[in-house]
């Protein structure tokens, strides 16, 4: 893993999100898990060895950011925000969360490629014995929440938008803020069903802090100054989709003719083959919104 201070790790360069963890006087705190399983079981071994793990906190509901806790059971207390909490692994009809984790097991496709994961099979849990307990939230709050761990402060601050339960985790003491999906640095923005106005919301919430470090929820840390660039992602996709309804064009046409396929870098690592299908939910979704197919978007 890498150190973005001497107490903060994370890894940016896997399949999945960005997991981290913050190691304190009086134990460590996880910021989301690993979602392949030989990744989860490895970095549970190094976090550990830093003390306990006190706390495993999520920063959203995708799968990408909270299949791992599974394999932390028995490691410190999940603490989720509510509107997290009641989407956590929940099969919805456009995704099915379990069926997709398990998609992303890299086997033949990988070999011989630091994706590679054959053991990861190995560890698969069956379906109903990892919905008997997938480790989610033990506390589970509303609004923000503070926890104090050793000398450390964690700011769980909630940011929704990119998903609704979405939480910023702010340790002043580190000068960090780990942004979840509030940010994807350098890589493809992942609108899916978003509330735009709100996450530029949370952009300037996180714009209120004193930190020097972002770790997004995908692709590398980054200074504060980001927050300008995704910003301006977001401002894009959605002054081109709201061009397009102006024009009069279709759905269809709209999904057609407006992509940023060339431009805001590569799909993250190990899910280029999702371009095209991020390109058209994030086209379709907006379109919906700004025509108003989604009430009150
Ligand atoms: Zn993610």
């Amino acid at each position: 893993m890498e150190n973005v201070t001497p107490n903060v790790f994370t890894e940016t360069k896997l399949r999945g999100c960005n997991p981290s963890f913050v190691t304190t006087s009086d134990g460590v705190v996880v910021i989301d898990t690993p979602q392949l399983p030989t990744k989860a079981v490895a970095m549970r071994k190094q976090a550990e060895s830093h003390g306990p793990i006190r706390y495993i906190v999520n920063t959203e509901h995708h799968v990408d950011h909270i299949f791992g806790n599974y394999f932390f059971k028995g490691a410190g207390t999940v603490v989720n925000h509510r509107e997290l909490y009641e989407r956590f692994m929940v099969v919805y009809p456009e995704l099915d969360p379990f069926a997709y984790a398990y998609e992303s097991v890299p086997g033949d496709h990988a070999k011989g490629t630091d994706l590679d994961d054959p053991e990861g099979l190995a560890l698969w849990p069956d379906r109903d014995e990892y919905y008997r307990d997938p480790n989610k939230g033990r506390i589970v709050f509303t609004g923000d929440l503070t926890l104090r761990v050793g000398d450390h402060t964690f700011n769980l601050l909630h940011t929704p938008g990119h998903t609704p339960g979405q939480l910023a985790v702010h340790v002043p003491e580190e000068r960090v803020v780990f942004t979840g999906d509030t940010i994807f640095s350098g890589c493809q923005t992942w609108l899916m069903t978003s509330n735009v106005e709100q996450w530029l919301a949370a952009l300037e919430r996180i714009r209120t802090l004193d930190v020097d470090w972002i770790v997004p929820g995908h692709g590398p840390v980054v200074p504060k100054s980001y927050l300008d660039v995704q910003r301006s992602h977001l401002m894009e996709w959605k002054t081109a989709v709201a061009t397009a309804v102006a024009n009069g064009w279709s759905r269809e046409e709209t999904v057609e003719r407006v992509d940023f396929r060339d431009r805001f870098g590569p799909v993250d690592i190990g899910q280029g083959y999702m371009l095209d299908y991020i390109q058209s939910l994030n086209a379709a979704t907006l379109y919906d919104k700004l025509t108003g197919a989604i009430p009150g978007a």
